[in-house]
């Protein structure tokens, strides 16, 4: 298949050196889009995001908004990409190694390539379970870089469980999880971890609030504790083509029911639509 690399669109191939700053140091950024019947799901919000990443670890962006999204429709279109993700990352570029910045010669690197992915529908169906584990990431975990070995310790520790997902507390407070936002549901009330420097404000986190709105469902982004999380009457995680997953059950604790609940039936509803409007127009 093709990729993007920087301006260009090139047969997959591996051109990055040993000494690419995210090979050696994790000095990157990236972002993974969802594909739904060939459209972008909320394009513009991710790229808006990679902007912000990128202006927090003082990287400038090779390729301007406007460009970037043209390419990368050429680049599903040349691909074919019917449902799965695109994934694209931008490292400091290619200099001898020394953790300080380059010189200003030095180019980013701007990689972006397809990725076949089906809909998660029986997860959002049926349901998963999760772990818990503790979250020892550093402070900015607003910014979506490519440091991401707590989130593949975590990863790891839930795929052990047979868990679709392993969440993160930091303390007593439930932060995220280790590729996607916690909502619980209280007495018809929905809470999420506000988006702070604990957390990735995830696309997907920003739409469901935004449905939840919309079929008024009161959201509230506050901190809420491992005990709250355990006497919830629902969980859900959210987060890119996973959409949303309702959690029956986080270590040996039974939340709820024990099956998916009805404010995230509602909302996963919702969210369908959503992307079914998307792929009309
Ligand atoms: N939180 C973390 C740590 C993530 O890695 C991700 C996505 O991969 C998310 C949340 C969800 O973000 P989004 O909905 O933008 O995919």
């Amino acid at each position: 298949s093709k990729m993007l690399w920087n301006g260009s669109i090139i047969d997959r191939d591996s051109l990055i050196d040993i000494e690419d700053r995210g090979y050696q140091f994790g000095d990157g950024i990236y972002e993974v889009i969802g594909v739904y019947d060939g459209n972008f799901f909320m394009l513009e919000e991710h790229l808006e995001r990679l902007e912000r990443s990128a202006k927090e670890i003082k990287l400038t962006l090779p390729l301007h908004s406007n460009d970037l999204i043209k390419k990368l429709k050429q680049l599903i279109e040349v691909n074919q990409l019917k449902e799965g993700i695109v994934y694209l990352q931008v490292t400091r570029g290619t200099a001898e190694r020394g953790h300080h910045f380059p010189s200003n010669n030095t180019t980013p690197n701007l990689v972006a390539y397809t990725k076949l992915e089906e809909t998660m529908k029986k997860e959002e169906d049926n349901g998963g379970i999760a772990v818990l584990t503790e979250d020892i990431r550093w402070l900015r975990c607003d910014i979506k870089t490519l440091n991401l070995l707590p989130n593949v310790l975590a990863k790891q520790k839930a795929v052990e469980h047979q868990a679709v997902e392993a969440i993160f507390y930091r303390g007593d407070i439930i932060t995220e999880a280790s590729s996607s936002n916690v909502f619980i549901v209280k007495d018809g009330e929905v809470y999420t971890h506000p988006a702070n420097h604990y957390i990735l404000n995830g696309i997907t986190r920003r739409k469901v609030i935004s449905i939840c709105k919309d079929l008024q469902i009161k959201v509230n982004e506050e901190t809420f504790t491992v005990q709250d999380l355990f006497s919830a009457d629902e969980v859900f995680v959210t987060a890119t083509k996973l959409d949303v997953v309702p959690i029956l059950k986080v270590d040996d604790k039974i939340i709820g029911t024990g099956s998916p609940g009805k404010v995230a039936t509602e909302i996963i509803r919702a969210f369908r639509n959503t992307i079914e409007e998307m792929i009309e127009t």
